[in-house]
């Protein structure tokens, strides 16, 4: 989908861009193309795509033959994209807030790929809700500010090192990045652009049990990143437990939360659950 294709899409029906749903379209063919390569689709596979906008992604998606579903809040585009993709036997639209759509159910995405050019303003917490689900996508291939994308991939003692970096590394593997110029955009937006492809991995790092306890500790960690870990956690926990575990993955008792490894954080949720597996959950919540 060209520039001018777009365009006219939208002059024809009238369609001014709403800033607040990050409406900022991608038609550069080569980007469009990466993107969709690093779905590395295999048979058996489905799509899901959440913002299709006017749809330059999704027809490339279309194109593999692989079920694809897609999901726009935008009542305008939806009509757009229902024209386009009219015959499209592989094509399912639904017109929903995709957040809202994937809290209200329990999604199975066994089997599922996100490639997504993904809404700014709700992308981070759509990927966390995706991820931390129970049945979680194979894949997660996004487009986000370069700034999160750096928080999703970063690793500890590093600024971007926090609370969405281990929510999603303790399910995905970073599979490499690669920046988008704003020019690629239309209109162009404010701030640079990524795409990362994180790839889940099997077997998973804890049980879905240990998984609602990790979420509570990076949580709690994180609450105050400049502060001990140790007195955060000290809240939820029993103080031998909690230095039993500290012990165990290799913390010290005054490690900042921003300076403890995914591994060390998964060993310390092992030990914490193990002690206190009943302990209340803790969901995913937006970041
Ligand atoms: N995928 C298209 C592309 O690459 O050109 C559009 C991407 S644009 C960055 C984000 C899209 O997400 C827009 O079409 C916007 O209307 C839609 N959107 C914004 N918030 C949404 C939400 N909560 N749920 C579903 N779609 C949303």
């Amino acid at each position: 989908m060209t520039l001018s294709e777009m365009r006219r899409w939208l002059d024809s029906r009238g369609i001014q861009l709403t800033r607040s749903l990050g409406q900022n379209f991608l038609h550069d063919g080569n980007q469009l193309r990466r993107i969709a390569a690093a779905a590395d689709c295999q048979p058996g596979d489905s799509l899901l795509e959440i913002g299709p906008g006017l749809g330059p992604l999704t027809e490339l998606l279309i194109a593999t033959g692989f079920p694809v579903l897609a999901v726009e809040k935008d009542q305008r585009l939806v009509e757009v994209l229902r024209e386009r993709f009219a015959t499209a036997a592989n094509f399912t639209l639904l017109h929903d807030d995709a957040l809202e759509w994937l809290k209200r159910g329990s999604h199975d995405w066994t089997g599922w790929k996100l490639v997504a050019n993904l809404p700014y303003s709700v992308g981070s917490p759509i990927l966390v809700e995706l991820a931390l689900g129970p049945c979680p996508p194979e894949r997660l291939v996004a487009t986000l500010q370069r700034e999160v994308i750096q928080r999703i991939v970063a690793s500890p003692g590093t600024e971007p090192y926090g609370l969405l970096s281990l929510l999603l590394q303790v399910r995905y593997e970073p599979a490499g990045t690669f920046g988008i110029p704003a020019s690629c955009f239309f209109p162009p937006p404010d701030v640079e652009s990524s795409c990362v492809t994180l790839r889940r991995r099997t077997p998973e790092l804890l049980s879905a049990a240990e998984l609602t306890c990790f979420v509570r500790v990076v949580k709690l960690g994180f609450s105050q990143r400049r502060k001990m870990m140790r007195k955060q956690l000290r809240a939820a926990w029993p103080e031998a437990t909690l230095d039993a575990g500290l012990a165990a993955a290799g913390i010290a008792s005054t490690a900042r939360a921003e300076d403890v490894g995914l591994e060390a954080f998964v060993t310390l949720t092992r030990h914490l659950h193990a002690a206190s597996p009943t302990s209340p959950p803790s969901g995913p919540s937006p970041v």
